[in-house]
């Protein structure tokens, strides 16, 4: 299959609002800033609503507007991931249906990125979100910027322009728990963040509830992070010296009774309420950390079991098949050798 000069992946559940607002905003500007030469791959991520119906509307009048659907609603990363894999474009792109990532600054990257700098992502400088929201956001980016164990750039989000070579490094990456902005960086090539303000959705809601947004959280910091481990490892030995101090303490105590170092810890009377309280605090410790291990397992048995990314039920437009292993196209369905 020939290449294309631009791909554009856009991640859709339940977006028939948006949708035909994003295309109407989204296909002008391309052919005048780009040229003819692009895809739109609009990934439906097993929505309820009419959006499959709307891709194949829009496919059958300008057959550059494609659509991938998937079987089930995956996640947002997964249906990225899938869009990833049936792009052509020399260079491929990614980008909210809500409009709250500029065209402006998708043509900006793309020029960018045609003169070498293979990686461009959006930084979100501002955002029109509830200030919790936001707080929780700087504290997720600050703590990957802080032990990430490569650079992890700040505010950048999945909005992004790359070269053909960086994806297809990012194609070649094995493993199923797949953050694209954590694979992005770690890839390397010339990179560069485009700031901008990132306003309120038009239409809808955040489809991403609490649970996604924890999820997302932790598939940033048990794939890119040590941190969280060497921390248990760190504690361990803070508490080890203190429990030598005291034992020192005991011993001196006992050696010199008129000279008390840390009395109140080894001779006194509250010794029992404090004796509870050090037991009850090192016991929620340890089952934070237990639940620290048990998220790193988690994640160690999702990759064991190797079950893909996405499964693609069906394609709408010209596509080729699967770039990547870790997504399932439709053939492959049909060609299961265990169906009768
Ligand atoms: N999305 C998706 N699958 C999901 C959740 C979201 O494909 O399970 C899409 C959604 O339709 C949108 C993009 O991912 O185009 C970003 O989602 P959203 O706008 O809800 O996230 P937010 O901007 O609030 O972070
Ligand atoms: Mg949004």
């Amino acid at each position: 299959m020939s290449t294309l000069d631009f791909s554009l992946i856009v991640p859709c559940y339940n977006e028939q609002d948006m949708l035909p607002l994003f295309l109407q905003e989204a296909v002008p500007q391309l052919d005048t800033q780009i040229g003819r030469s692009w895809e739109i791959i609009v990934v439906d991520d097993g929505s309820q609503d009419n959006t499959a119906a709307i891709v194949a509307l829009h496919n059958a009048k300008d057959p550059r507007i494609k659509g991938v659907f998937l079987s089930r609603n995956f996640g947002h990363q997964a249906a990225v991931n899938a869009g990833l894999a049936y792009a052509i474009g020399d260079a491929v792109g990614v980008i909210d249906c809500d409009l709250q990532d500029p065209i402006a600054v998708l043509i900006e990257m793309y020029n960018a990125c045609s003169q070498g700098v293979e990686v461009c992502y959006g930084i979100r400088q501002k955002r029109d979100a509830p200030a919790l929201l936001r707080f929780f956001y700087s504290l997720f980016y600050w703590l990957m910027s802080n032990t990430s164990n490569h650079a992890w750039p700040r505010d950048a989000g999945d909005f992004c322009v790359m070269s053909r070579r960086a994806l297809n490094a990012i194609l070649l990456l094995p493993e199923r728990s797949r953050m694209l902005r954590g694979l992005r960086s770690w890839v390397g090539f010339p990179q560069k963040g485009f700031p901008y303000a990132r306003p309120r959705r038009l239409s809808g809601r955040s489809k991403y509830n609490i649970r996604k947004l924890v999820d997302l959280a932790l598939l940033g910091f048990v794939g890119f992070s040590d941190a969280p481990l060497r921390l248990i490892g760190v504690f361990g030995f803070a508490v080890g010296l203190v429990a030598l101090l005291i034992m020192l303490s005991v011993v001196i105590n006992r050696l010199f009774p008129h000279f008390t170092l840390l009395g109140y810890w080894v001779g006194s009377s509250p010794m029992a309420a404090t004796i509870l309280v050090v037991f009850l605090f090192f016991m929620g410790l340890l089952f934070i950390f237990l639940g620290i291990l048990g998220e790193y397992i988690r994640v160690v048995l999702h990759e064991v079991k190797g079950r893909p990314v996405a499964l693609v039920t069906t394609t709408v437009g010209s596509l080729p098949a699967s770039n990547s292993t870790s997504v399932v196209s439709p053939t492959e369905v049909s060609n299961c050798p265990c169906e009768k």
